[in-house]
């Protein structure tokens, strides 16, 4: 993140990396979601490219990189394998959370430094039981004991939990805590075990290997978080999830687009210049993915201009926009990618042509519920009530 003393590293020397990730995770994109695995070589080539440390500041080994860098970083991927998209946008949230609200901690930042020097992949878990996607409750609680903090929880999903180094999950702050009393711990793989509840078979998103898990957790009692998980969700965990994640779709919506032009360009030069019948349709598919874009713009501009300014961050205006942020851009990123399907036709529909759109739709289905935006919607209804209706276009 942002750091004064040395230079983010140049967007375009990012953009390089990104690509070359970009390339392995486009070759391996059709077997990682067929057989479904885990996109090891993309993750072979971001950790070969040093991408994993970016988030971090230089003092502690990483490269200061802006919110917006990772966005971009995240979009990239999306256009070329959805998984390895999500698996880095899932992580790059968790630095973010660890690099905002550890400074200061040793073993917080002792494990961010050694997050850059080894380029460890962390994973998520706030998903828990019978609760679904309530992020703001937990139901297993920490333990302190013999000076350490111990944790046991049904992990009903945690997305390449086998495969990272590190889980950083949400908990009940102690045994008498409300729900929604809860601490952010950042595990590394030498604290816990995974014990499987429950495999990973879905329409899309399948090379995220989002397995189930009873996590068993002994850990230092300095991994715990210092400031109560409620103040990292509104400034933090929901913001970055939102815009990673977002920019994610975005990237997917824009490899649809992408396969549609592809297609109407390829169709035409086959048939003397003759466009196909879904080409007027190419417009639409294009005109949606700049709305989608132009929303993720707004959003992160407005995230980067407030993020050190916890006022700001809670103002009722700036919840609302970044946590519709996920809703709209979900729908739209949908929304691009069954129109590019309608561009290519049966092209787009079938599993095994150059215009294949099907893996795309199958992944980016999953962008209303990671978080059902049902869920979000109804979090926002007394603020919507409340909220002005402007009367004039320049209000
Ligand atoms: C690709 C993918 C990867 C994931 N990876 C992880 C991970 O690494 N770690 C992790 O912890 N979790 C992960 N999750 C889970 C995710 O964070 C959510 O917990 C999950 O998507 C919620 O699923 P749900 O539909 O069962 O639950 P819910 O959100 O509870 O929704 C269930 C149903 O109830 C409705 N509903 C719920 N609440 C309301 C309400 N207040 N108002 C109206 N309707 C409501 C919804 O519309 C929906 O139909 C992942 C999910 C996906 C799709």
């Amino acid at each position: 993140m942002n750091d004064s003393s040395v230079a983010a590293p140049a967007a375009a020397a990012l953009g390089g990396r990104a690509a070359a990730v970009a390339a392995v995770a486009a070759r391996h994109a059709g077997e990682v979601d067929s057989t479904p695995r885990f996109p090891a070589e993309s993750f072979a080539a971001a950790k070969a490219q040093r991408l994993l440390g970016i988030l971090v500041p230089t003092q502690l080994g990483g490269e200061g990189a802006s919110i917006r860098e990772v966005a971009d970083v995240c979009y990239r991927l999306g256009q070329a394998c959805s998984a390895t998209a999500m698996i880095y946008a899932m992580h790059q949230v968790k630095v973010a959370c660890l690099v905002r609200h550890g400074r200061g901690s040793e073993a917080i930042e002792g494990l961010l430094r050694r997050l850059c020097a080894e380029q460890l992949l962390l994973a998520s878990s706030t998903t828990e039981g019978q609760g679904g996607g309530n992020v703001r409750s937990s139901e297993a609680a920490i333990e302190h004991r013999e000076g350490r903090v111990h944790l046991e929880r049904k992990a009903s999903v945690i997305s390449y939990g086998a495969q990272a180094d590190g889980i950083v999950t949400t908990a009940r702050r102690a045994a008498d805590a409300e729900s929604s009393d809860q601490v952010l711990v950042a595990l590394l793989k030498e604290d816990y075990t995974l014990t499987r509840l429950q495999g990973w078979n879905t329409l899309g998103m399948r090379g995220t290997c989002s397995d189930g898990y009873t996590l068993k957790a002994a850990a230092a009692a300095g991994q715990v978080l210092p400031e109560p998980y409620e103040t990292i969700h509104a400034r933090t965990m929901v913001p970055c999830a939102h815009l990673f994640w977002g920019s994610v779709w975005a990237g997917i919506a824009a490899g649809a687009a992408a396969r549609a032009q592809g297609f109407v360009r390829h169709a035409a030069r086959h048939a003397g210049g003759q466009a196909p019948p879904g080409a007027p349709q190419l417009s639409r598919a294009l005109s949606t993915l700049r709305t989608l874009r132009g929303v993720l713009a707004n959003s992160l501009r407005a995230y980067e201009s407030k993020m050190d300014d916890p006022k700001a961050l809670a103002a009722l205006d700036f919840q609302s926009q970044i946590t519709l942020t996920k809703v709209e851009v979900s729908e739209l990123a949908v929304a691009t990618v069954l129109t590019a399907l309608r561009v290519c036709g049966l092209s787009g529909y079938r599993c095994d042509s150059e215009f294949s759109v099907e893996r795309q739709l199958r992944d980016v289905l999953s962008s209303p519920l990671m978080i059902n935006n049902d869920r979000i919607l109804a979090s926002l209804a007394s603020t919507s009530l409340m909220a002005p209706v402007p009367v004039s276009l320049n209000d």
